[in-house]
């Protein structure tokens, strides 16, 4: 079937909570992907950085491959021989002590808040009922209604109340918006060290050292959701390896189940995950072998195929190449450019009409991304990208940027 064809019927039958490319793809490799019409594109969203290792690695087709023979799902009601491994393969890499898998990051989120909760009232001795958790302004979480209870974008939460107490917000960035928003009852902050939804924004440097240090004078434990930033995004396992800090919870998703599989988690020490006792929390799903396999391999391409370390070299060269080319040229439409490693926001100026149509224009020159909110466009192609890729990705961007 054509694309015209397969988009008439999702559109016919399908709810519209997207807002597509009308590219219909059939098949991928690397970091390419196949329309329906045979074209050839580069992805340079990758899912929202569910595809850091590129579309269909070779290594974690094979583990799913043979795992899909053995053993795809018992339940937590049951054991299972990947889970275990997967449970210390991560804590090792990570440096944490304990996890609590899931399966896509909006649980893992969810799960989270619950252990702070819970951590405040065993814990921290914070009255039943009374735990408050704080977000930041422009935060993406997830889409649960919880979640969205404390979101302050108008599209994500209107319509869907009533919403849940004991949330607050503040500005991010603002690490004295934090300290003065603590009380008694906080139990936790959560935070994003970059907002990736939000358009690739990037705190100022020293952010996330200063809100750690703020929450561990006062006993208000740090959720860092890495769900889009970790596993190599941003040139570091984690964004926040870039301040050298180890928050109290590290959530994670996306990237974990290699492009294959929705796995997502929750990494702790003991004293916070230790909180969960049998049937306090849980997921049908939730580690099941055939993520649990997967999950490991990802994490093993990440280290041994240096995929962390290419995306600090070819972010880098990215940025800086996209910098001085455009710098040569015209440059009607840019106000600024950000980011770290090879999570890049291209800001555009109020009078550039918005990033859609520089997306929709890329898209016919084979090069795929998306525009987040209005004026920002979001370029994170999987991790394995190369040199030769990545110049000639930025001769379309180039052009298309000095676009009337
Ligand atoms: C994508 C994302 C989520 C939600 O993950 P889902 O798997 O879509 O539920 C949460 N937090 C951040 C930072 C994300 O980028």
């Amino acid at each position: 079937m054509d694309s015209k064809t397969l988009i008439k019927i999702e559109d016919q039958y399908g709810a519209h909570n997207y807002h597509p490319l009308n590219v219909v793809i059939e098949r991928a490799e690397g970091v390419w992907v196949y329309d329906v019409e045979g074209n050839r594109y580069l992805d340079a969203l990758s899912a929202y950085s569910a595809l850091n290792h590129g579309h269909l690695h070779p290594r974690l087709v094979q583990v799913v491959t043979d795992q899909l023979q053995r053993l795809t799902l018992t339940s937590r009601a049951f054991r299972n021989d990947q889970l275990p491994l997967l449970y210390k393969e991560l804590c090792e890499l990570t440096g944490y002590e304990m996890c609590l898998p899931m399966n896509t990051g909006a649980e893992a989120v969810e799960t989270a808040l619950k252990a702070a909760r819970k951590w405040a009232y065993d814990k921290k001795g914070v009255p039943d009922g009374e735990a408050e958790i704080i977000a930041c302004e422009n935060n993406f979480h997830g889409r649960t209604i919880t979640i969205i209870t404390f979101s302050t974008e108008s599209l994500y939460r209107d319509g869907f109340g009533p919403f849940t107490p004991g949330f607050v917000t503040i500005p991010y960035g603002d690490a004295d918006a934090l300290e003065a928003a603590i009380t008694p009852n906080t139990a936790a902050f959560l935070v994003e060290p970059i907002q990736g939804e939000a358009g690739v924004v990037v705190p100022p440097d020293g952010y996330i050292r200063q809100v750690s240090d703020i929450c561990a004078r006062h006993n208000v434990l740090l959720l860092a959701d890495e769900i889009q930033t970790g596993l190599g995004r941003t040139g570091k396992l984690f964004a926040c390896d870039h301040d050298n800090v180890h928050p109290d919870i590290m959530i994670v998703g996306k990237a974990l189940g290699g492009g294959m599989y929705p796995v997502s988690g929750v990494l702790a020490s003991k004293e916070i995950l230790g909180v969960f006792e049998p049937g306090t929390h849980g997921s049908t799903f939730g580690g099941n072998p055939l993520g649990a396999a997967v999950a490991r391999e990802a994490i093993k391409v990440l280290v041994e195929e240096g995929l962390i370390e290419n995306s600090a070299r070819m972010g880098e060269y990215f940025q800086t190449e996209l910098k001085e080319r455009l710098a040569q040229t015209p440059n009607p439409h840019v106000d600024h450019i950000r980011g770290k490693g090879l999570f890049v926001g291209v800001v555009l100026k109020k009078e550039a009409g918005g990033a859609r149509r520089f997306c929709e224009a890329l898209e016919k020159r084979r090069v795929l991304c998306k525009e987040t909110h209005e004026d920002v466009i979001r370029f994170a192609p999987p991790l394995i990208i190369d040199q030769e890729t990545i110049d000639w990705t930025l001769e379309h961007i180039i052009q298309v940027l000095n676009m009337s």
